[in-house]
């Protein structure tokens, strides 16, 4: 049998909201136990340079700001873990979570920050640009900025690219947008503003078959129209992809609303509860409009503050 420890709050995941529920609910007494899931840091530690969290005038590296939100998070006793909880069972009034260390966690309140992955291509060299941070980002809002007075290519084509694309096209000299099929996905008046943007290049039915690079930053991307067969190089230093977010909610499904594409969905709008008492969310796990660390850090103040509410009226 496992071991079972009994805690007053769980944090589940490591990201600007599940730290900064931690901070508040530390400092609330409540004892906080968090797991930093499976990427401790969450996105923020694929990103390089952080401009807009306000607080750093000279910007900060996404994994140092991940420490420093760790370092104050244990400055204030949070029990900080290295890994990831496997199994939840929110049937009942105590939640009951299982670790991947063996233990199972009864938990008062748990609040949920497990956070969403960007997709990506999967191509190698997408792979190798993003990882040294020499120009492939699923964040145009987070990396745009890196890239003004350049050319940059964007796949993609729901309400996220055209928007990605719009951003970008204020910063940057043209922008490439690369659209598998003959259609956009995104709303009517997103795709108008893309097609009605002068420095917007829309290619359709063209794929991407590799990102080029001089080994240290992007140069180019290789594409291929999928009607014709002609491939062609368009030149660029930053390869935006904004294909979709998932949402890591997976083990949550059971017992959690979640929307069709699995975010997790508000019980009551301007709070952090869950359909599930005692149980809240914070983060990109029910955000698929803002997706900022700044906002991801407000809704875990939020989840901490309900959280520790939530204690109260039953201990009344
Ligand atoms: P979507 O799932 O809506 O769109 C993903 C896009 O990526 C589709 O165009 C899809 O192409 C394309 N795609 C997927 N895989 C590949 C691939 N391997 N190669 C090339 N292209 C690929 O994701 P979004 O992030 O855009 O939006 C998610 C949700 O968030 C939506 O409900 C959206 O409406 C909402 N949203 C709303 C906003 C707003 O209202 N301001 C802003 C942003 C998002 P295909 O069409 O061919 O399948």
């Amino acid at each position: 049998m496992s071991e079972i420890e009994k805690v007053k709050c769980l944090i589940i995941g490591s990201g600007p909201a599940g730290y900064t529920a931690a901070i508040y609910a530390a400092r609330a007494e409540m004892q906080p136990v968090m797991y930093q899931g499976m990427q401790p840091g969450g996105q923020l530690t694929t990103t390089n340079e952080v401009e807009n969290f306000p607080g750093y005038p000279e910007g900060v590296t996404g994994p140092d700001m991940m420490l420093q939100l760790e370092a104050q998070a244990k400055r204030f006793d949070t029990d900080v873990r290295f890994g990831f909880i496997t199994k939840v069972d929110f049937s009942g009034e105590i939640h009951k979570c299982w670790a991947d260390d063996g233990k199972e966690i009864h938990a008062e309140t748990v609040v949920i920050s497990t956070g969403a992955s960007a997709m990506y291509l999967g191509l190698e060299s997408e792979q190798l640009y993003l990882k040294n941070g020499g120009g492939v980002s699923a964040c145009a809002v987070c990396d745009g900025f890196f890239y003004r007075g350049q050319e940059t290519v964007i796949v993609g084509a729901g309400d996220s690219a055209c928007e990605e694309a719009h951003y970008l096209s204020k910063l940057c000299t043209k922008v490439t947008m690369l659209v598998r099929k003959d259609v956009f996905r995104a709303s009517k008046i997103m795709a108008d503003r893309v097609k009605n943007t002068e420095n917007i290049e829309i290619l359709y039915n063209t794929n991407t078959v590799e990102v080029l690079g001089d080994g240290q930053g992007v140069t180019g991307t290789l594409v291929k129209n999928s009607i014709t067969g002609e491939q062609t190089t368009i030149p660029c230093t930053g390869f935006f992809v904004a294909i979709g977010h998932k949402p890591n909610t997976d083990i949550f499904k059971d017992y959690i609303n979640l929307d069709s594409t699995g975010y997790i969905e508000y019980a009551q709008p301007g709070t952090s509860k869950t359909n599930v008492p005692g149980v809240f969310v914070a983060g990109d796990a029910a955000d698929k409009t803002y997706r900022q660390a700044i906002t991801a850090a407000g809704t875990g103040c939020m989840a901490a503050l309900d959280a520790e509410r939530y204690l109260a009226s039953k201990a009344h």
